[in-house]
């Protein structure tokens, strides 16, 4: 069976999601879905507030922006920072040590992948504990910018976390309204622009990155999307390109999404219940013996 003669199948059950996978080995794509119950809000969920996200464009071209934006970092961080994998992160993990999942790419920069023991990871959209020098390309630790953001603004976090107000965003933001004031570090090898190593809206994902992936999604021959909407470019290229080559997709998130077209089964559902689930249950794939 392939995905052009199979019929997409929604509200399914776990059941028709095994029947797809069992005895195949999965690349997985993990949206903010997986981590929300890690305390980390899905910003596209849909029982989320609307909220436009921060343009790469805004970042570079607006300083006033950009110091309300490292002001919120500043805070938010330390929370992405504090929070655990949970049991959807710790199912991929045991289904790769079994064999079942070859590896992840993910849409998240939270790195609760890689803490649950996950160890062929696609860090997609970059990674929340680096910093990026725009001029020079030098990438440092988060938590170095972190000293020199204190040095530069003491009492700044404390007094924030004493007005107790700070929304958590996926993107270690955190809202708060005072920031007229915040100093911003910059690259204290070149004197050029900082920026989260994040690929933001307006950016593209570095090619190098791209390329693991699809390789990472070639090496597996079914692929499995989970917390994801899709909604944007950067991850439904994957799963065009494996409904391409014939692979089965099947789609598990709380929601409709823009790859439902290309998957075998969808299953509306929570990821943590579901990927545990398929971590009893899936079964180890065969030996492979020849190319399919
Ligand atoms: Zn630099």
């Amino acid at each position: 069976m392939t995905p052009s003669d199979a019929r997409p199948m929604t509200a399914s059950s776990l059941a028709d999601v095994v029947d797809v996978l069992a005895g195949h080995r999965l690349a997985a794509l993990t949206g903010a879905g997986v981590s929300t119950d890690s305390g980390i809000p899905d910003y596209r969920g849909p029982d989320s507030p609307q909220r436009t996200p921060m343009t790469f464009q805004q970042f570079v071209g607006d300083a006033a922006f950009r110091r309300h934006y490292w002001a919120r970092n500043h805070v938010g961080w330390r929370h992405v920072n504090r929070t655990l994998p949970n049991a959807g992160h710790r199912a991929l993990a045991a289904l790769e040590d079994r064999g079942v999942v070859t590896g992840v790419i993910t849409q998240n920069v939270d790195l609760l992948h890689e803490a649950a023991g996950s160890r062929n990871v696609v860090d997609l959209h970059g990674r929340y504990d680096r910093v990026l020098c725009l001029g020079c390309g030098r990438v440092i630790p988060r938590a170095e910018l972190a000293d020199r953001l204190d040095a530069l603004n003491p009492g700044f976090v404390e007094q924030v976390q004493q007005v107790g107000d700070v929304e958590i965003a996926p993107d270690a933001d955190a809202v708060i309204e005072q920031t007229a004031h915040f100093v911003v570090a910059d690259c204290a090898a070149c004197g050029g622009m900082l920026k989260p190593d994040i690929v933001y809206f307006g950016e593209t994902v570095p090619r190098a990155r791209v390329e693991q992936a699809f390789a990472l999604v070639d090496a597996a021959d079914a692929l499995l999307v989970a917390g994801s909407s899709l909604s944007v470019q950067s991850g439904l290229r994957f799963v065009r390109h494996a409904a391409q080559r014939g692979m089965p997709v099947v789609v598990v998130n709380r929601g409709a999404t823009r790859g439902d077209r290309y998957a075998a089964v969808t299953l509306d559902a929570g990821t943590s219940e579901t990927l545990s689930d398929l971590a009893e249950t899936l079964p180890a794939p065969p030996h492979r013996t020849a190319a399919h």
